[in-house]
């Protein structure tokens, strides 16, 4: 792999507020996910300043960011607006996402404030901490978020393998039949997608999955770099985002292992910067 020269896009990073990191251990008392993870050796909290600060020393262009996908709709609205704020403060350098419950009576609401507040994506939700499921609906979410041209990030992940804190019970068939319920949506589904792109391999799920995309996040303790081989073998690569899900993990490691497998600079390009702007709708 030779060095990519393309402005690189990290599609998944979560910032928080001062005053909710302040917060976090009451914050963990009232939601059972955000606990679970704050609760791993590895876990950091993030400013918008300290990811603007570690973007500029990773080479870093344009990050997605957003919260954390609190089950309380009012937890979620605080950091929208930590997001839509940190977004006016660099506007150049962040692209802002909502977190949403997908259950909340006001979702149609919040999702238009948020709109309006400069944010341009949802996610990244997460199914088992939020309490719904991907295979049941929220048929609404995906309506609200085709109707305003909003994409989705999604977290799902690979339903076998060692357990870790933070590891859902949806995966792969769970986000295949999201995407089949709600087809011309522009969906993202984190983790590798719990390794729904090798079912890709399959035309008719293929077709079902054409808005379907890919991240990269926290792949390094999931997957060995052959990873990219296989993204590749199934025809996915232009799918595949690259994503960190910092301050889990930043991004060196990843572009890394990108070079341990066997992509062509023009794959690499696309994952770092290209399929991203196409999920994005940049132009
Ligand atoms: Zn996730």
């Amino acid at each position: 792999m030779g060095s990519p020269e393309v402005p690189i896009i990290d599609v998944h990073t979560h910032i928080l507020p001062p005053e909710l990191i302040a917060r976090a251990h009451e914050l963990e008392e009232r939601d059972e996910h955000f606990r679970a993870l704050s609760r791993t050796p590895n876990n950091r909290y993030a400013t918008v300043e300290e990811l603007v600060r570690d973007m500029d020393g990773a080479g870093v262009s344009l990050s997605v960011t957003f919260g954390f996908a609190f089950k309380d709709p009012g937890l979620c609205r605080e950091v929208n607006d930590y997001v839509a704020a940190s977004v006016a403060l660099y506007p150049d350098r962040l692209i802002g996402f909502m977190c949403v419950q997908p259950f909340d009576p006001g979702l149609e609401r919040e999702i238009s404030r948020c709109a309006a507040a400069g944010l341009r994506g949802v996610g990244e939700l997460f199914p088992d901490g939020q309490g719904f499921s991907l295979k049941e609906g929220p048929a609404r979410l995906g309506g609200l978020c085709r109707e305003a041209g909003l994409p989705l990030l999604l977290h799902v992940n690979e339903q076998v393998g060692h357990f870790y804190p933070g590891k859902g019970g949806q995966g792969a068939a769970d986000a295949y039949a999201f995407a089949a319920a709600n087809p011309g949506l522009r969906v993202c589904f984190a983790h590798w997608g719990g390794g729904l792109l090798f079912y890709e391999l399959m035309p008719e799920v293929r077709r079902v999955l054409e808005n379907v995309y890919y991240d990269t996040a926290a792949g390094p303790f999931l997957y060995d770099p052959r990873v990219y081989d296989v993204a590749k073998a199934s025809g996915c690569i232009r799918k595949v985002l690259f994503g960190t899900d910092y301050p889990l993990l930043g991004p060196e490691r990843y572009i890394r292992r990108m070079g341990d497998g066997r992509l062509g600079d023009d794959d690499v390009r696309m994952i770092l910067s290209e399929n991203a702007r196409r999920f994005l709708d940049l132009h």
